[in-house]
This record gives structure tokens, sequence and C-alpha cells, in this order.
């Protein structure tokens, strides 16, 4: 197969739901398809997230929340697919926002009666900003949930959504009887008892046939042609060039623990779901079909094997052919490097390749050079954008507990954001440490992990901030008085740029009105 053709049937995405709608489920039945596990249905979720998604962190598994996110590759209908698991947990919020800036498509799990939750709000914000074609799954129509048409309202106004579903459900949670898929034109009819097999598909080309109402029985025959009438009256056509786009989200139903509407929802993505875009770097747009590789690290995964300090930074590759054993210009650094064991992701193994494509992940064994952002190019000064830090939400000092382990702390530190795991701010005044995150588990994730990987103790005390503010200022003189007034607030990242940190929403209202030609960023990349 040559090189276009490997491109363009590259299927990478993530899943995004707010925990427990079943991104764990869906995913687990997904590489069932692709033939990447075996037992249909015996496998717990759990026991996928050993094998396929990273069990390595001995923090995770006390835990049980999937604190980092991995890369599951499998094959299915000619098709290579990716999907980047994102965690769920809030906490871990930017770990996921990050990986959404390597998939091509999502698909978006929401549950039938739930609704759209918090997290799924945040997540889906964050695609659309970034205009990566979605598909809705909405998931556990064996249990009683909202009315259809009423939840596609609630997904379509608060996620901002256009929406064109592609199956339609027939009945649900103890009346459910199984869906009709308008875009396969086929119905699956559901059977409780037969619950991890894989449905039976009655073929039909038109709802009208009479031989429905067998199937189904009358009443809900008659049911489900009015509401699919009613459907295609309110929801547009399908289009794949506007879902391609951003601009329409394809919805189907179904149940994920039933393996029930699954099949469709895979096939209708390996035909429409986008193969790898071209991306923008600083520079310029680079097009997958460029000869010449280039890259970005979006992911660092330390400690893969507890007994040394290993790190496996996670690169998408934009464009080109990655090859094995070449020189490649690591651009920040301005050097060069060679990989002698990169590794792609097939499932739950882990494996050396010579050659990786546009759309493919490669792992890259790491000591200690990458960072989260960072491009890898064969030789041009590019610079990809895109992964920018949010403000943080908690802020607290870091204190050494262990005066003679100061060396390795800063190691520690160090490392440690590089991963992205926090941000690190340094106060201009005098130095000190701030370590600011979404959550306040990794405060607790951050201390374990000093102590278990780099023999290291540290103390936090809490430091009263609402806001990181990157500043930017047209006017030298009031970012000078703006300097003065404010030392005790500034920081530096650790890029160097210069950094507020608001103590109170009133702080920072006050400072924005005081200094108008001073701007106030929430985030790192403006
Ligand atoms: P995640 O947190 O989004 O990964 O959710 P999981 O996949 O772990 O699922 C959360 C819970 O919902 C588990 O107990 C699943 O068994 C259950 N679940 C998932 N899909 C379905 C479904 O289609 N029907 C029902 N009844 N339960 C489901």
């Amino acid at each position: 197969m040559g090189f276009k053709e490997e491109i363009a049937r590259r299927r990478t995405f993530g899943i995004i739901s707010h925990p427990d709608a079943g991104k764990t489920t869906l995913t687990e039945k997904l590489l069932l398809f692709g033939g990447a596990i075996q037992e249909a249905g015996a496998v717990k979720s759990n026991k996928i997230k050993k094998t396929a998604t990273s069990d390595f962190m001995e923090i995770e598994k006390q835990r049980g929340i999937s604190v980092a996110t991995s890369v599951m590759g499998f094959e299915y209908g000619g098709k290579k697919i990716n999907i980047l698991d994102t965690p769920g947990h809030q906490d871990f919020a930017e770990d996921t926002y990050r990986t959404l800036t390597a998939v091509d498509s999502a698909i978006v799990v929401i549950d039938v009666a739930k609704g759209v939750e918090a997290q799924t709000e945040k997540l889906v914000e964050v695609c659309r900003m970034r205009q990566t074609p979605m598909i809705v799954f909405i998931n556990k129509l064996d249990r009683e949930g909202k009315d259809a048409f009423d939840l596609l309202d609630e997904v379509e106004q608060k996620l901002g959504l256009n929406l064109c579903p592609l199956s339609w459900p027939i009945g649900m949670g103890q009346r459910f009887q199984g869906v009709y898929n308008m875009y396969g034109k086929n119905l699956q009819l559901f059977s409780a008892n037969s619950k991890q097999k894989i449905a039976e598909s009655i073929e039909f080309d038109n709802i009208e046939d009479a031989s429905l109402d067998q199937h189904i029985g009358e009443e809900s025959a008659a049911t489900l042609r009015e509401e699919v009438e009613l459907a295609s009256g309110v929801y547009p056509e399908f289009s794949q060039e506007d879902y391609i786009k951003g601009d329409l989200c394809p919805v189907f139903f179904g149940s994920a623990l039933n393996n029930f509407g699954v099949k469709e929802l895979l096939d209708c993505f390996v035909d429409i779901a986008p193969n790898p875009q071209p991306k923008a770097a600083e520079e310029r747009v680079v097009n997958p079909m460029e000869d010449k590789f280039s890259g970005f690290v979006f992911k660092i995964h330390a400690n893969i094997d507890p007994n040394h300090r290993s790190r496996i930074a996670f690169v998408k590759v934009v464009s080109g052919l990655f090859e094995r054993n070449t020189n490649y210009k690591h651009v920040r650094l301005g050097k060069s490097f060679k990989f002698s064991s990169p590794t792609t992701f097939m499932a739950s193994k882990k494996e050396i390749v010579d050659k990786v494509y546009p759309g493919d992940i490669v792992g890259l064994p790491d000591t200690g050079n990458f960072r989260i952002g960072d491009t890898i190019t064969g030789g041009e000064d590019l610079h990809y954008t895109g992964i920018p830090s949010f403000s943080p939400e908690h802020f607290r000092f870091i204190n050494n507990a262990d005066p003679m382990k100061a060396k390795q702390l800063n190691k520690g530190i160090d490392q440690l954001m590089d991963e992205g795991v926090a941000q690190l701010f340094t106060l201009i005044q005098n130095g000190r440490k701030i370590i600011g995150t979404v959550g306040a588990l990794q405060y607790e994730v951050i201390q374990y992990r000093l102590e278990h990987e780099y023999n290291a103790k540290c103390s936090y005390e809490n430091f009263p901030a609402y806001k990181a503010c990157w500043i930017e200022s047209s006017d030298e003189g009031q970012l000078e008085e703006f300097k003065r007034l404010k030392q005790r607030y500034l920081a530096e990242d650790k890029f160097g740029k210069l950094v507020f940190l608001a103590d109170s929403q009133f702080g920072l209202q006050m400072a924005q009105e005081k200094f108008d030609k001073i701007k106030f960023h929430m985030k790192s990349e403006f």
C-alpha cells in the first residue's frame, strides 16, 4: 500500500464523556470488533484498563482512576483505527484537553437518563473550539431515560451542536425493542437475553415496509414511522462535508453494555470519519501528505518500568513518514535525535516499529528531553500550536521536606512539570515555587511520585490565588508600573512567561481596570 493510501485509511479519535456514561464499556466493544481483544463480553472494564491502558502507575491502581491516557490501535474494515483514551475524571481534564489536540475526530458518549453532564460540556467545548468532527452516541437505552426528542434538544442547546440522528430508538428500558438504523437502512432488534451476542440485523430499504409490523408490533411500528418522519422534518439531512467541518454531528442510539448499536456506530464511523487533516504550525499549515516528517508531543508517560525512571513521549505524526534510526530535529532544543526503539500501540501490545504514518501515534523513549508541546521535524523549524496551559484552579507552595534531597526534588519537579502533571510558577520576588493544578488530587499524585520515583520529600503550603493570568502589554511604561505594584503576585511559568497570580476575582477586575493596556489571558497561548 502506498503512502497516500496509508494516510487515507487512518482514523484517529478520542471518546469523550462524563464519568460513568459508558466510555470504557464502549471502548471495550470497539476493541472487540477490531479483534483486538477476544472474549466477547467476558472482559471486565477494569481488565481492559489494566491490559490496554496504563496500569503502571501504582497510584492509579490504588485509586482506580485512569490517571493517564493511552493509545489503542486496531484494524477494522480495512481501516487503521487509533483510539486515544482520555481520562474522564475532572482533576485530569488537562490531560484530556491535550489528548484532544492529537485526535482527528471524537465520539461523545451520553447517558440516556442523565443527559448532558458537566464534563461532557467542557470536553465538547474544547472539540468545538478546534472544529473537531464529533459523533454522538446515546448510551444505556436498555434503561429508562429521557425521551429521544427532548434529549436531542438538550444536547443541541447545552452543547451548541447541530445534530442529525442516523439511528432512532424503538422504545427504551423495559420496552426497548431496538434501533432503526437510518444510515445503514436496517433494523436492529434487541433481545435482553442474548445480552453479549452481537445483535441480528434485518435489512430494510424502507421504513414503510409492512414486515416491520411483524417484527416490532403494529403499535411500535406506527410510533417509529411517526417519529422518524418527525425527526427527518426537524433535523437536517446528513452531509459528510458538514460533519467533517465540525458543523453537523450524527447521532446513534444503543447500549454499549449489551453491545447493541455499537457495530452500526463503528461501521458508520469508519465510513465517514476524517483521515488525518492538515495542521497549523506557527509558521505555516502542514499537510499530512508532505514527504518530510513532522509531529508533536501531546503526552508524556513516566515510569513505565518502575525499576528505572524511563519515560515515553507520545508523538502524533502530522506529516511524512517517521522512520526508526533516523535523525530528527528537536526544534526547541535545536538538537538532533534518532530513535532506535520507537513503539506503536496495537491494543494491549506495544511494539517496536520501523515506520509510522501520519495519523498514528509513536511512542519515543525519553530520558528527559521532551516536554509537552514540543515539535520534532525532518529539519524544518516548525512549532505546532494549540497545546495551551489553562489557568489552574488550585495553588500551593511546594517546600522541600528533606534538606539532603534538594537536587532530587528539583529534578523531580522539573520532570513532572514537563509531563504536564501540573504547572510550576516561580515567584519573581523570592524564587519560591508554586504548583498550580486543576484538581486537588494532583498534589497527592505529585507527592507520591516525588517520593517513589525521585526519592524526594515535599510539603505544601497554601498560596491564596484565584487564577493565573498570562500577561501581555502594548505599553512598556504601564507594564513596569504594574510589575512594581504587583511584585508579590508575579511569577514566571516554566517557559519564562510572565504570569500574574490574582488573589481574587475582585483583585483581577481592579487590575484590569487600572491597567487598561495590559491583557490578562487565562491560557498560555494567545
Ligand atoms: P466510563 O466511566 O464512562 O468509562 O463508564 P463505564 O464504561 O465504566 O460504565 C459505567 C457503568 O455503566 C458500568 O457499571 C457499566 O457496566 C454501565 N454501563 C455501560 N454501558 C451500559 C449500558 O448500555 N446499559 C447499562 N444498563 N449500563 C451500562
